[in-house]
């Protein structure tokens, strides 16, 4: 059987000249692929006290919803600015290629609510460390940063100190 990471497919220059994409839908078009990137990323969560999966647009959703139906915790969505229907949360922030602008409802995080981050790769943390900021805005406690690709090299988890951070796939 295949490591995860020989599944990862890497493209120089992409979207920008300089920038190494690694692309995760490669993992998820082969079955074995599939199985072991959603089984690994859970068996992190293992004795996790949690009761929400957020996950945000667009691979988060790919990656959180099964994790969260298999341990059956709710999935809540984070969404580009103006996808959501309800009252929102929102929060912009600096990407490693661009700038963003994301969303929460409002009702889907109350006080009290423990919530692991799950998305398919950590690069700056910009995003995560928005996500965090938007949870906790709304009383929520985010007790893990899961994420299955994690670039090393620009130190994301300095960004998010004093969070748990984890991942499967390290890159430099
Ligand atoms: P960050 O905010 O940590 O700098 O960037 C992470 C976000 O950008 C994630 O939501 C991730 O989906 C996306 N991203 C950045 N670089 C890559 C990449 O090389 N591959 C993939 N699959 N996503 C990336």
């Amino acid at each position: 059987m295949k490591k995860l990471e020989e599944y990862v497919v890497s493209i120089p220059d992409y979207p920008e000249k300089g920038i190494i994409f690694r692309d995760v839908t490669s993992i998820l078009e082969d079955p074995e692929g599939l199985q072991l990137s959603i089984r690994e990323l859970q068996d992190k969560l293992e004795g996790m006290d949690f009761n929400i999966v957020i996950g945000p647009e667009s691979r988060g959703f790919i990656f959180g919803m099964p994790i969260a139906y298999n341990l059956q915790k709710a999935f809540v969505p984070i969404r580009k600015k103006g996808k959501l229907p309800c009252e929102t949360a929102s929060i912009k922030y600096d990407l490693e290629y661009g700038s963003a602008e994301i969303e929460i409802h409002k009702r889907s995080i109350k006080p009290g609510d423990k919530v692991v981050i799950v998305d398919d790769l950590m690069a700056t943390g910009g995003t995560a460390e928005a996500m965090i900021k938007l949870i906790e805005g709304l009383g929520g406690e985010v007790v893990e940063v899961l994420c299955l690709i994690e670039l090393m090299g620009l130190k994301g988890r300095e960004k998010l100190k004093g969070y748990k951070v984890d991942s499967v796939i390290q890159y430099p």
